[in-house]
């Protein structure tokens, strides 16, 4: 395996685990795997692969290892650019794999949500209060929406987008009560990376932001570290064709070919979305139908600040503010998030989604988006906010190895059109990845279950369906 003209080089490292605490040797009958992107589904797929007896290789485009998994240490501290938290620790292979690692986890941003007019706080609690009539009256009319798709599961007509129902919604409130719904809104699509015109409203759920939302103290990318240490992995290489015959798999890059036996592909949705991958002879009808059905293409992106100095309240690290009606989409960094406990210095990050979001990574300089946060916070605490000492920005849409942050369910997607994605192409191609879960897409964890699937159903073809994956760390 490796370019097709050389030989493999295949580097053996000491092995912080190993499924049998060694590499397995099964000689040379198992089929040679190449694994297509090094972000968390391809790093976890590749790993009990090769613990298990293959021969694996990862062909990476990027010059750095973990896709959407990106810490970056310029600033003095693990800052995460991509995934910041692992959501729950109930049933979060995460969690246990950082129990087992004794990697330290942290609950960031704790405690409640401080809403700020004119630099004072009020907690949600009162918000709430404030605004119990708005909430309850939505909440009659979206549950109300959830029973008719409930009883016509199999029907679309009744999966409407949340722009739908939120445009519904605003007819039958007055004024002042559209701001938190405006709120609401603009929350979803943050949570989502989407625009509220594309995302169903089966997305529409906050509980993620009252969840146990841990951080890894010492940046997400140790899981990375841990994961790909031992594996054969080529950064730099931009896979531009995939053929495959009944005998093997030839990948065309930007550094030559490759050969192998079988291919695991873990690109993210977006970039099989925009084509930049062709496959020969093309994919079947109905994988080309789930990745255009499948909602992807919005955004989620970030601003990092820090300060010498912290200027907002102790304990209060969860900080937004209600929109204005008036207020143009692109001012949007309603949702701050206080990371000073992990970063060690005063830290806010801004999360943007939603249209605005979108315009602002397709158009804006890095400086006009920082001055936009930067206004977003005096809004939030008035004049007092200092100039930051650091900032950092993100533009998860313009980058081509992501086109976008991760997948959501778009008006009339299902569970039904990821499992379809995620089936094998005449057992040679083989497809994982975050997008390609029916139920934790979106996520860090739905990554690693969909590498965890893959090499089970590669076991399950062409050598060991009883597999013992005993010593995983996030058993
Ligand atoms: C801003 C942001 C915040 C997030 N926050 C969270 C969070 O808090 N918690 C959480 O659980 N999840 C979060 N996520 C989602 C999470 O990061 C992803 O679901 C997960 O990391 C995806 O892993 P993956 O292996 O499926 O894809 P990726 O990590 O994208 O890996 C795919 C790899 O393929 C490579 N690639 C692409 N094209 C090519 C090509 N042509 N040739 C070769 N290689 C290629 C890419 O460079 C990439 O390394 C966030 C994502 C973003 C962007």
């Amino acid at each position: 395996m490796g370019q097709e003209e050389s030989e493999p080089i295949i580097v053996m490292m000491e092995n912080h685990w190993s499924i049998h605490n060694r590499d397995k040797d099964r000689g040379n009958y198992l089929p040679q795997v190449l694994i297509i992107g090094a972000g968390i589904s391809g790093l976890v797929c590749g790993r009990i692969l090769k613990d298990t007896g293959f021969r694996v290789k990862l062909l990476e485009a990027r010059d750095r290892i973990g896709g959407r998994i990106w810490t970056e240490r310029s600033m003095g501290f693990p800052c995460e650019l991509g995934a910041s938290w692992i959501h729950g620790k109930l049933g979060n292979p995460l969690y246990k794999w950082c129990l087992n690692q004794s990697f330290e986890v942290m609950s960031i941003p704790y405690g409640g949500i401080w809403f700020y007019e004119d630099g004072i706080p009020s907690s949600h609690y009162s918000i709430i209060w404030q605004y119990k009539k708005t909430i309850l009256g939505c909440l009659s009319i979206y549950l109300r929406y959830r029973v008719k798709q409930f009883i016509n599961n199999s029907n679309i007509r009744y999966d409407v987008s949340v722009e739908e129902l939120a445009s519904f919604l605003y007819k039958n409130l007055k004024p002042q009560e559209r701001r938190f719904l405006k709120w609401i809104v603009e929350l979803v699509e943050a949570i989502n990376g989407a625009p509220a015109g594309e995302l169903s409203i089966k997305e529409v759920g906050i509980s993620e932001i009252f969840k146990s939302n841990l951080v890894i103290k010492d940046g997400y990318d140790v899981l990375i570290n841990d994961v790909s240490n031992g594996l054969d992995i080529e950064t730099g290489v931009t896979v531009k064709a995939i053929e495959h015959s009944r005998k093997r798999v030839l990948v065309h890059t930007s550094k030559g070919r490759y050969t192998s036996d079988i291919c695991v592909i873990t690109v993210p949705l977006g970039v099989l979305k925009a084509g930049d991958i062709d496959f020969i002879p093309p994919l079947q009808s109905e994988k080309i139908m789930a990745i255009n059905r499948i909602g992807y293409g919005g955004v989620l992106n970030k601003v990092v600040f820090t300060f010498k100095n912290r200027f907002w309240e102790k304990g209060h690290e969860r900080i937004t503010r209600l929109p204005e009606i008036t207020d143009e989409n692109n001012e949007f960094f309603g949702y701050w998030a206080d990371f000073s406990r992990q970063s060690g210095v005063p830290c806010l990050v801004a999360f943007a989604g939603g249209a605005g979001a979108l315009k602002m990574d397709k158009e804006l300089s890095d400086k006009e988006i920082k001055d936009i946060a930067f206004n977003s916070l005096k809004r939030i605490f008035g004049e007092k906010v200092p100039v930051p000492d650091s900032w950092k920005i993100t533009r998860w849409f313009s980058d081509p190895f992501s086109r976008g942050s991760y997948s959501y369910g778009s008006p009339g997607s299902s569970g039904a059109h990821r499992r379809i994605l995620s089936e094998p192409c005449q057992n040679r191609l083989f497809f994982a990845g975050e997008a390609t879960e029916p139920d934790n897409y979106g996520t860090v964890h739905g990554a690693l279950l969909s590498g965890v699937r893959e090499a089970r159903r590669i076991h399950g073809i062409f050598c060991c369906k009883d597999e013992d994956y005993g010593r995983i760390p996030w058993r």
